[in-house]
């Protein structure tokens, strides 16, 4: 099915914001509320900051776009195209670093088989220090 199939299987209309509202994810694929936002302006500018939270709520809950919590601050979207990742987030660059989920099928496992527990890897971030900032001494 196509977005807009879903949009209106779910009782939804499909809007000119909501198309751009998208489109705005899917091209930034890390984006923020406030980065969509920017984006959207771009072609409507009178769309506000509430008017893309709640469509991002819409496109979310239709499975369009999904988000992942990359530190304190709003989560970002992604497009449910994406391949599932995991983030690496840096505490001293704040660089994220996408990585395969492979890595952490043990893991993954070991917690499915033991706790019974199906994990939404994609939702969170694994925080640390990337090895770029590793490589350069203390201090900076
Ligand atoms: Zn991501
Ligand atoms: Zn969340
Ligand atoms: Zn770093």
């Amino acid at each position: 099915m196509d977005w807009e199939g879903r949009l209106h299987a779910q009782g939804y209309r499909v809007t000119p914001q909501r198309a751009l509202v998208l489109a705005a994810v899917n091209e930034l694929a890390h984006a923020t509320p406030e980065e969509i936002l920017v984006r959207v302006q771009r072609q409507s500018p009178r769309v506000n900051l509430s008017t893309v939270y709640r469509t991002l709520e819409v496109l979310e809950g239709v499975g369009l776009v999904t988000h992942a919590h990359l530190g304190h601050g709003p989560p970002t979207y992604h497009s449910v195209d994406d391949n599932m990742h995991i983030h690496l987030v840096c505490r001293r660059c704040d660089g994220v670093e996408s990585i395969s989920e492979s890595i952490a099928r043990p893991f993954l496992e070991a917690l499915d088989q033991q706790q019974g527990f199906a994990t939404d890897i994609g939702h969170m971030a694994v925080h640390g220090v990337c090895r770029a900032c590793r490589e350069v001494p203390d201090g900076r």
